[in-house]
């Protein structure tokens, strides 16, 4: 391929001068340099040295459908040529907005048959928040302002989507979290269930809603927001006893349910929705990321008829983005949906890729590093540990042997990210078998590497 850029050492140099990256130590990067990504096909990568990397994360959780798609470029030629933008705001509306929230109320369980448009996840949550205030405030119940949300959990970086996550490290800049948002404790079996088994310990966590609830005082509670699987937090698959129990608490006492799928929609865990997986039944669904496949920014809070009912009936509810249900966004959006039903990619990732990648993923279980390995449909994590059977962790800084792990991945051309000292990922739903045979043969001499990597360094050491 023709060089068409310069050469890597500027454009490091030029990012290093002039490019503020997110969630990035910027003085660390900069030391090093960004690795420069200059094109994708199908899974793979390529970088500016033109070395192919298999992306065993889908971007950022969400090119399921894979890179290089051609139609969804044409959709969005063909879209800014008729109408490249129109607001929806002032009695006006138009034809990719219309389709797309059609399709979606097709496609989502349920009676979730409205969308709200939003550029992004995280703004989608804003839209979540204020909207659950302002349903309550329309019912009589102005008195109703606090979500519950759940330690650990990722809803977003914007103040309101920070503040709905549990991320310490997030909530300890900027003055997060707002008022009237407080947080339970994650289902994360492995890392904190003690002597008790996944059953009791998924019944008991989700029961700490139910005690917050009552100690907050029902009148006081609009809603609960989770993730169906957490992605960010770790890929954290709760114990099956779990979610029915949270949605039964939900169903006693009258709080919205918030299911963020925001990770979990269009195919990730192997149906189209996460909470399809999870047998739950939410008044209001995040979507974002796999909605356009990552090829454009776009999000949506989908909601039930219901609460579409009383927003539509209150006084106007005063939100909303320039770029709410943006024409080429939801065109490129649409003809995603189109492609992941008709070329039955959903389907066969549920049905083929899951169970493929489930073993792979699983026979990477042996390797004496690895403590549990956890999948749900294509997001899979496992933890590192140095001693498998008191699930310790490592006497190092939490993180320190992920980020070696990761930096191994990375010299074996595979993008796997790290959680601490989980490693995960989630990668396109159209990821065949022969690519899962590589991602997890690159895993595994990662794996290897890091551990003699580790070892050198002294770091085989549990924490006490
Ligand atoms: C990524 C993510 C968000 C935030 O979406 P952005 O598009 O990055 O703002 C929210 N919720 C979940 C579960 C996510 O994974």
């Amino acid at each position: 391929m023709p060089l068409n850029h310069l050469p890597t050492a500027e454009l490091q140099a030029l990012d290093a001068a002039h490019h503020l990256h997110p969630f990035t130590d910027g003085d660390a990067l900069n030391a090093k340099g960004a690795r420069i990504i200059t094109g994708a096909k199908g899974v793979f990568l390529t970088d500016s040295e033109g070395q192919e990397i298999l992306d065993g994360m889908a971007g950022l959780w969400c090119v399921n459908i894979g890179y290089g798609r051609r139609e969804l470029a044409e959709a969005a030629a063909r879209q800014m040529q008729e109408l490249p933008f129109y607001n929806t705001f002032f009695q006006t509306s138009h034809v990719p907005a219309i389709e797309l929230a059609a399709r979606l109320a097709e496609l989502c369980p349920g009676d979730l048959n409205h969308a709200f448009f939003n550029g992004s996840g995280s703004d989608s949550n804003d839209t979540n928040l204020r909207m659950v205030r302002h349903y309550w405030a329309a019912k009589g119940k102005p008195g109703k302002t606090v979500v519950i949300s759940r330690w650990n959990g990722y809803h977003g970086s914007t103040m309101g989507g920070g503040s709905l996550g549990g991320m310490k490290g997030i909530h300890k800049q900027g003055g997060l979290p707002i008022p009237d948002i407080t947080h339970i404790n994650q289902p994360d079996w492995w890392s904190e269930g003690g002597d008790m088994t996944p059953e009791d310990f998924g019944l008991m966590r989700a029961q700490e809603l139910e005690a917050k609830i009552l100690d907050l005082g029902e009148d006081r509670v609009a809603a609960f927001i989770a993730e169906p699987v957490q992605g960010a937090g770790g890929v954290i698959v709760p114990p099956a006893t779990y979610w029915p129990e949270i949605q039964r608490i939900c169903d006693r006492y009258e709080i919205l349910l918030i299911a963020d799928e925001v990770i979990t929609g269009f195919g990730r865990t192997g149906k189209w929705f996460g909470s399809q997986t999870m047998g739950i039944r939410p008044d209001i669904m995040t979507l974002a990321k796999g909605l356009s496949s990552g090829y454009i920014p776009i999000g949506a809070s989908m909601v039930s008829d219901e609460v579409a009912r009383t927003i539509n009936s209150a006084d106007e509810f005063a939100h909303g983005y320039t770029y709410s249900g943006h024409p080429v966004a939801a065109a490129v959006a649409l003809e995603n949906l189109r492609i992941l039903d008709e070329e039955g990619i959903v389907e066969r990732a549920g049905s083929e890729i899951a169970p493929y990648l489930a073993e792979a993923w699983e026979s990477l279980g042996d390797h004496p590093m690895v403590g549990e390995t956890r999948i749900a449909g294509l997001m899979g994590s496992l933890a590192m540990t140095p001693d498998r059977e008191r699930r310790a962790k490592f006497a190092a800084k939490e993180g320190t042997v992920g980020l070696i792990c990761r930096e191994r991945c990375f010299a074996n051309n595979l993008v796997m990210r790290h959680v601490g000292d989980r490693m995960i990922i989630s990668p396109p739903l159209v990821i065949s078998h022969g690519e899962i045979d590589l991602l997890a043969e690159r895993a595994r001499r990662a794996l290897d590497e890091t551990f003699e990597e580790v070892k050198a360094k002294g770091l085989w050491q549990a924490a006490e």
